[in-house]
């Protein structure tokens, strides 16, 4: 028999009671009446029910095998987008890795674009001169290197962009419209080099690839990403404030969705995980599972 969901407790989280030693991770809570409820248990997949809130739960997957790649004849644009500390540069580059496609990490473009303003006295404002220095340093990633750095006037940037004056910028440099109408045309040019790619961003299944094959959004609580963030800062030897880091985050968060041109959604046919409770490689073990899936693997 499959585990049936445990009821008897009135806290509004959902457990299960099962036999199994395989954990089940939480894939969507959506909302609908008792009368629409149905309740589907199979040994893969439980949809539990909670006054009226429903939860869909799939098997964490056991096999810890490797994990397969796509054929090398497969062109396919995979988007994760969502908001900062979500994890989305690492999970798509290891779900990049894994499927052994190539990885597009579009925040770094426009970190590069902050860096570059910031380093020849450009003011975040005047949106003609940050184009103008973005477009004259011909920005590009050198796909040798493993993740691609990122090359402006054909030197690496990397060391630069992650610096705490260009994170300050970065995200009301994002909004200035012909910058992101700039990048847009970068990116759609780099997925033609790059026809089986995994890009990350804020915009990339909503405007920059509407068409890509599978779209995920990552998710999190701020306070999970404000610690993500923080233990990412002090593993590179940086000194980290979580409460200046959840502000900054939260603002950024602010920034991205309410911007007029490409601010951040969920859109509407992507595939939302929420990350705050869950392992990394669960994550990509997540994400790996619905891309073979979609493509019939
Ligand atoms: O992902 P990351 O934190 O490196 O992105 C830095 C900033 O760049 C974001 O906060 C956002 O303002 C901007 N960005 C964007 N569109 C993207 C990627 C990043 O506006 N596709």
């Amino acid at each position: 028999m499959p585990p049936a969901p445990d009821q008897s407790s009135n806290s509004g989280s959902i457990s299960l009671s099962d036999t199994s030693d395989r954990p089940f991770e939480l894939m969507e809570v959506i909302e609908i009446s008792r009368s629409e409820i149905e309740v589907v248990c199979d040994m893969e997949r439980v949809v539990c029910d909670r006054d009226g809130a429903v939860a869909i739960l799939d098997r964490v997957p056991t096999d810890d095998g490797p994990m397969p790649t796509l054929p090398r004849d497969q062109r396919i644009v995979i988007t994760i987008d969502g908001p900062a500390g979500t994890g989305k540069s690492s999970v798509a580059r290891s779900l990049a890795k894994a499927l052994g496609l190539d990885f597009l990490d579009t925040g770094a473009m426009y970190r590069a674009a902050a860096a570059l303003a910031i380093d020849h006295g450009v003011a975040s404002t005047d949106a003609e001169g940050v184009v103008r220095e973005t477009t004259a340093a011909d920005l590009h990633f050198d796909w040798t290197k493993d993740p691609p750095t990122i090359l402006a006037f054909g030197k690496p940037i990397d060391h630069r962009i992650r610096a705490a004056d260009v994170a300050e910028i970065v995200s009301p440099i994002a909004t200035i419209k012909s910058l992101r109408e700039h990048m847009v045309r970068k990116q759609r040019i780099i997925a033609q080099q790059h026809p089986r790619l995994v890009t990350e961003g804020r915009d990339q299944g909503s405007i920059v690839f509407p068409d890509a094959a599978v779209k995920f959004y990552l998710d999190a609580s701020p306070d999970v990403r404000a610690r993500r963030r923080a233990e990412q800062l002090m593993a590179s030897g940086h000194c980290a404030d979580l409460g200046a880091i959840t502000s900054e985050i939260l603002d950024r968060d602010k920034r991205d969705s309410s911007r007029a041109d490409g601010p951040l959604i969920c859109p509407k046919d992507a595939i939302c995980v929420d990350t705050s409770d869950l392992a990394f490689d669960q994550v990509v073990k997540t994400l790996h599972r619905h891309v073979l899936a979609v493509v019939g693997r």
